[in-house]
């Protein structure tokens, strides 16, 4: 029997521009899986706060990357996030681990590895896979490629409604928006692999237009 054809979709862009939101939605309509790979970086900023090692010292990370072991799962066509085995997906998602993560991830040695378990996933079956280095790094050769962006203040107040839906009514907008620029800036400037948009990526600006119009947008490029 022959193999279906696997296609990629690469998301790439800055935080909070709706890559997420953008990846599900994309991931249920083409009924392909969706590979979150922040969850991955945040998973390795996870274990290095658990150890109480500073994420930006490279010589430090170095005592446990080669044992670490960072993976996921599909439970119900959502994705796990493992950690030396431990399921970490709900704990990935505060300030102390997305600190960790945007510092951790800017170490070559940390992103060399996460780069080779991404790429082998995407060999075994068709992914949507949003992140910052999908369309110029891990998959260079991506069926499709999208660069999601938005102005800094809109994904910051995005941000801040999110926290409030969930309950966290102390959320700060002027803190948020100070973090996400100094995220942006390192995310940028980072010597090895930053975030930018591949050449042959379609970029989309989603500030003044809304999620779904997103998610039509990029299904026209792959449905015809
Ligand atoms: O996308 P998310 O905010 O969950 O990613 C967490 C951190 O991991 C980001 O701050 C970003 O610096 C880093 N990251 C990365 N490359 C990726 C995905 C995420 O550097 N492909």
């Amino acid at each position: 029997m022959q193999n279906k054809k696997l296609i990629s979709v690469a998301i790439d862009g800055p935080a909070g521009a709706g890559k997420t939101t953008v990846a599900e939605a994309v991931s249920s309509k083409l009924d392909i899986l969706y590979l979150n790979t922040g969850a991955m970086y945040r998973a390795a900023g996870l274990h290095a706060l658990r150890l109480n090692i500073d994420p930006l010292n490279e010589e430090d990370v170095l005592t446990f990357l080669h044992s670490l072991n960072i993976d996921v799962k599909y439970v119900n066509k959502r994705q796990r996030t493992l950690l030396n085995g431990e399921d970490v997906t709900d704990l990935l998602s505060n300030e102390a681990v997305s600190e960790a993560a945007s510092k951790i991830s800017s170490l070559p040695s940390v992103r060399i590895k996460m780069v080779a378990i991404q790429q082998h996933l995407a060999t075994k079956q068709s992914l949507i896979i949003d992140g910052r280095d999908i369309g110029t790094v891990v998959l260079p050769k991506a069926s499709y490629k999208f660069y999601l962006d938005a102005k800094l203040e809109e994904r910051a107040k995005r941000r801040y409604k999110e926290y409030l839906q969930k309950g966290k009514l102390n959320a700060d907008y002027e803190q948020i928006l100070a973090d996400m620029k100094e995220r942006d800036f390192r995310d940028t400037t980072r010597e090895f692999s930053p975030l930018k948009q591949a050449d042959d990526a379609i970029y989309i600006d989603s500030t003044v237009i809304s999620i779904q119009e997103v998610v039509k947008k990029i299904l026209s490029f792959i449905i015809k």
